[in-house]
């Protein structure tokens, strides 16, 4: 199937690392004029040296004035990837107000927020938009240390479905992606252990973690018009681990 994004002005969250960093060049290849966005200036330098023509945007997401700043010239976007999200993993007795915060800023409030911006502009023009949530396996289940986590990652996806109701009026499609383990520097700090792991894969019927190369495939098929007609769905990434 050939996805063509010529023409298209994409924004990726927390471009600089991981899935962002893939989906952001992967856009680039099919077409797209891509604005990166991530907090750490050496990962930026490093992408715009792989590709010259993605447009750099360093902010902390987590701060709302910033990013109202950061954003305010970046023009028009038609697809955004809200991937940015940090996983502060813990024991549910030790969650401290702090990590509580940091999480669900950048996790769920960020999202929010990005999304405003670039849907207000989708619906001004008239021209629709497709908007992809990056969520987790970890929204639909539990996982051990994962209680904050897997908390922003539920709101997400009642937060993708919230706004695909009411942002479809626009032609603005929104879904989520919600993958299994994948070994990016996140799913290192998570499942490093062979043994965690193995318990892990075992409950995944394809016996494996997912690679960045599946996770950005299907964030580029829901930003593409193949699926037109898909809207506030929750795609899990996830070898069939959620359907068991
Ligand atoms: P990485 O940690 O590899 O990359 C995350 C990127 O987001 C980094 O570039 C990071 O920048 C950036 N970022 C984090 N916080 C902020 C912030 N406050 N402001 C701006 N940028 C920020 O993560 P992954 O690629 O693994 O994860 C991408 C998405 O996939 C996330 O939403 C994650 O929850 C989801 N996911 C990941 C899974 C996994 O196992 N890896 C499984 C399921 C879902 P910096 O490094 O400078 O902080």
């Amino acid at each position: 199937m050939e996805i063509s994004f010529a023409g298209k002005r994409a924004l990726v969250t927390g471009a600089g690392k991981g899935i962002g960093r893939a989906t952001a060049l992967a856009l680039a290849r099919c077409g797209a004029k891509v604005t990166a966005v991530t907090r750490t200036q050496a990962d930026l330098n490093s992408l715009l040296q792989e590709c010259a023509s993605i447009t750099p945007v360093c902010v902390d997401l987590a701060d709302w004035g910033a990013t109202e700043v950061a954003l305010q010239d970046v023009g028009p976007i038609d697809l955004l990837v809200n991937n940015a999200a940090c996983a502060n993993l813990q024991p549910f007795l030790e969650v401290t107000p702090e990590q509580f915060d940091q999480s669900f800023s950048v996790n769920v409030k960020a999202v929010l927020h990005v999304s405003q911006i670039a849907a207000r502009g989708m619906k001004a023009r008239g021209s629709g938009g497709s908007i992809v949530n990056v969520s987790s396996q970890a929204s639909q289940c539990a996982l051990r240390d994962h209680a904050v986590y897997c908390a922003t990652k539920g709101a997400l996806d009642m937060l993708t479905k919230v706004m695909a109701l009411e942002l479809g009026p626009h032609q603005i499609r929104v879904n989520s992606v919600n993958p299994t383990v994948v070994m990016t520097e996140m799913g290192r700090l998570g499942w490093s252990d062979p043994e965690k792991a193995k318990v892990m894969t075992s409950r995944i019927p394809l016996g494996r973690f997912a690679e960045v190369e599946d996770v950005v495939n299907s964030i580029l098929f829901l930003l593409s018009d193949k699926s037109n007609m898909t809207n506030g769905v929750t795609l899990p990434v996830d070898g069939g681990f959620l359907a068991c």
